[in-house]
């Protein structure tokens, strides 16, 4: 891509021992505020898992500092050319783990992992009518895109997902199987997961699905619809052929549509998808009672533009 915009946004992380995590968070954070980086990084003893946004000059420069320390030196970046930043603050929060799979058991990545497929393999890989391609986001990610035939677990957060698959798919622990998620970094502990409940034939996305839509060989074949992405962006494009389609209903009216909005009721704030129209005509609420909650953002936001005569 040749895009020439001011901005970019990095999606990162990397699965290696972090001795302090607490300082390493405050010195992290006191770096990528030099750099005027705003964004969400969570650090662990287990590793690091980032996306930022910032300048070009600025993004580079947090690439090659990192790449100077031997713990990130292979550390992959995915970058999308953006407009302008895609957050609004900078945070590093020191955690219990990079992505919380909170099993009493945790899962070292670099211990036990399905195997790594690049895009191409992948794409092959998926259309083998013996394999199962399991996506292990949420919900809320998956209503609006997937790959094709792919299975979408009913979950609301990444935890849900090993009791969802011993209900859902222990009968399939002899068949190939794939995993993807966003970035990949998911993936690195839910295929380990699966090898170690006796799946025997386990293997995930490298790079996740932003990396599959920027390959130049797959070009998102095969993914339906739209990306969800953790920033301001909300989702992005992964299918640059001409077989895009749309995932995803309004709530409201129910037809195919892929914009997410936030409730305008501030205490409920849930991501639903509604048409342009349904905004107007539900003010942006999931239900009536977030339509008729005294601070809902949509009434306050058009209250201006219909200032009662009698106000002079
Ligand atoms: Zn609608
Ligand atoms: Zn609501």
């Amino acid at each position: 891509m040749t895009e020439n915009k001011p901005y970019r946004v990095l999606l990162f992380y990397q699965y290696v021992t972090i001795d302090d995590p607490e300082t390493f968070a405050q010195e992290h954070l006191a770096f990528c505020q030099q750099l005027a980086l705003k964004g969400r990084i969570l650090v662990a003893g287990e590793g690091l898992n980032g996306t930022l946004s910032g300048t070009v000059a600025h993004t580079q420069k947090y690439m090659n500092t990192m790449h100077r320390d031997p713990r990130f030196a292979g550390m992959v970046f995915k970058i999308d050319p953006a407009d302008g930043h895609a957050f609004s603050k900078m945070h590093v929060r020191p955690r219990k783990e990079i992505v919380a799979l909170k099993l009493s058991d945790d899962i070292n990545p670099n211990k036990l992992t399905g195997k790594h497929l690049k895009p191409e393999t992948f794409y092959k890989e998926m259309q083998d009518k013996d394999t199962v391609l399991i996506d292990a986001r949420n919900n809320y990610e998956t209503q609006i895109g997937h790959f094709r035939n792919a299975v979408i677990p009913d979950i609301k957060t990444f935890r849900e997902l090993p009791g969802w698959i011993e209900q859902h798919l222990s009968d399939y622990k002899d068949k190939k199987i794939l995993t993807y998620c966003t970035g990949g970094i998911r993936c690195e502990k839910f295929s380990g997961y699966l090898l170690r409940a006796g799946f025997k034939d386990v293997s995930q996305l490298d790079g996740g699905i932003v990396q599959y839509g920027k390959d130049p060989n797959v070009r998102g074949k095969m993914y339906d619809g739209k990306c969800y992405v953790f920033d301001q962006r909300i989702s992005v494009p992964v299918n640059r052929t001409d077989e895009d389609v749309v995932v995803g209903h309004c709530h409201h009216c129910g037809k195919p549509c892929d914009r997410i909005v936030n409730c305008a009721n501030p205490e409920c704030n849930r991501q639903y998808i509604c048409c342009e129209d349904c905004e107007k005509t539900y003010q942006r609420s999931c239900s009536d009672a977030c339509r008729e909650h005294p601070r809902n953002r949509y009434r306050l936001e058009h209250q201006q533009q219909e200032k009662p005569a009698e106000t002079i």
